[in-house]
C-alpha cells in the first residue's frame, strides 16, 4: 500500500524535494500529480522567498503538477508580518533579500530604507542573498545597534543545488547575529508561523503529514506542529558521499518514516 494512503493532507518543501535548483527531483513531478489525481490536499512549504508563489506556482504547472498560488507559501509571507509586527506602525525595515521578499515587507506598510541610512531602519530582515557583502553587513550592524529588531526567514545552513549544497539564509544570519549579538525571531521552518499559515490553508485534510528533506527544519518543524513527519533524501539530509550535509544517522531528530525521494511515496 502506498504510504500516502496513510494522509489526506500533505505539506510539502520544495528545495531538494521538488526540485534541486532549477533541477525537478527525478520521479517527483509523477508523485505529486499522483497525490493530487487522488484527491489529497497539497500545499507547498518553502523557506525560500526568492520567487512570488506565482512565480513557483507558474514552475510547478510546467512540470504538469496543477496547482495555483495559493497552494504555495513562503518564508518570506511570514517573515514580512512578523517584520511589521516588530517596527509596529510606519515602521522601517532594512532588507538583506531578493526583490520578491522586498515587496511583501513593503506589502505589510512598511518604508523600505537604503543601506546609506540604515539607522533609520526598526527592524532588519535577513534572508538567502546572492549580493550580501561586507557593506550590507555594516548596514544591518548598524541598525541593530541603533535599536532595530531582528527577523528572519530561516536558520537553514545551506541551500541544496547541483553539484552541492551553496550557503543559505543561515550563513548570512550567523554573520549579522556574530556582529550584533543580537538574535534573530524566525518566521520560517522550523518555527510555528508558517506551519499555521500552512495548515490554514489545507483545511480539510484531518491526516497531515510534512515531507521534507531537511530535519533541522521540515521534520523538527512537522514535529513541534503535531504533524506526522516524512523525510525525503534527495536533498540536504543524504547518505554518506550524497553531498548532504545533515546525517539522519546522527541527528537528535527521527522522523516517522524515511524514503528516497516523494516517487518512493507513491510507489
Ligand atoms: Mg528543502
Amino acid at each position: 500500500m502506498p504510504a500516502i494512503d496513510d494522509f489526506d493532507g500533505f505539506l510539502i518543501d520544495l528545495d531538494g524535494v521538488v526540485w534541486t535548483g532549477r533541477e525537478p527531483v527525478p520521479g517527483s513531478p509523477e508523485a505529486l500529480a499522483a497525490m493530487l489525481t487522488a484527491g489529497k490536499e497539497v500545499v507547498f512549504v518553502t523557506n525560500n522567498p526568492t520567487k512570488r508563489p506565482q512565480e513557483y506556482a507558474e514552475r510547478l504547472q510546467g512540470m504538469g503538477v496543477e496547482v495555483g498560488p495559493e497552494r504555495i507559501v513562503t518564508a518570506g509571507i511570514t517573515t514580512a508580518r512578523l517584520a511589521a509586527e516588530a517596527a509596529g506602525p510606519d515602521g522601517a525595515a532594512l532588507v538583506l533579500g531578493f526583490e520578491p521578499l522586498r515587496e511583501l515587507v513593503a506589502g505589510e506598510g512598511l518604508r523600505l530604507v537604503d543601506f546609506e541610512a540604515p539607522t533609520e531602519a526598526d527592524v532588519v530582515v535577513v534572508s538567502g542573498w546572492r549580493e550580501f557583502t561586507y557593506m550590507s553587513l555594516l548596514s544591518a550592524k548598524q541598525a541593530l545597534d541603533a535599536g532595530a529588531a531582528l527577523v528572519a526567514t530561516s536558520h537553514d545552513a545551506t541551500m541544496p543545488m547541483p553539484g552541492g549544497e551553496w550557503p543559505g539564509t543561515g550563513a548570512i544570519l550567523a554573520a549579522v547575529e556574530t556582529c550584533s549579538g543580537k538574535v534573530a525571531e524566525i518566521a520560517g521552518k522550523p518555527e510555528r508561523h508558517l506551519f499555521e499559515l500552512a495548515l490554514s490553508r489545507v483545511p480539510g485534510a484531518k491526516r497531515v503529514a510534512m515531507i521534507g528533506d531537511r530535519l533541522s527544519s521540515d521534520i523538527a518543524g512537522g514535529h513541534a506542529a503535531g504533524l506526522s513527519t516524512i523525510l525525503v533524501l534527495s536533498g540536504t539530509s543524504g547518505h554518506a558521499g550524497s553531498g548532504g550535509s545533515e546525517d539522519p544517522a546522527t541527528a537528535a531528530v527521527k522522523p516517522d518514516l524515511t524514503v528516497a525521494n516523494l516517487a518512493a511515496l507513491v510507489a
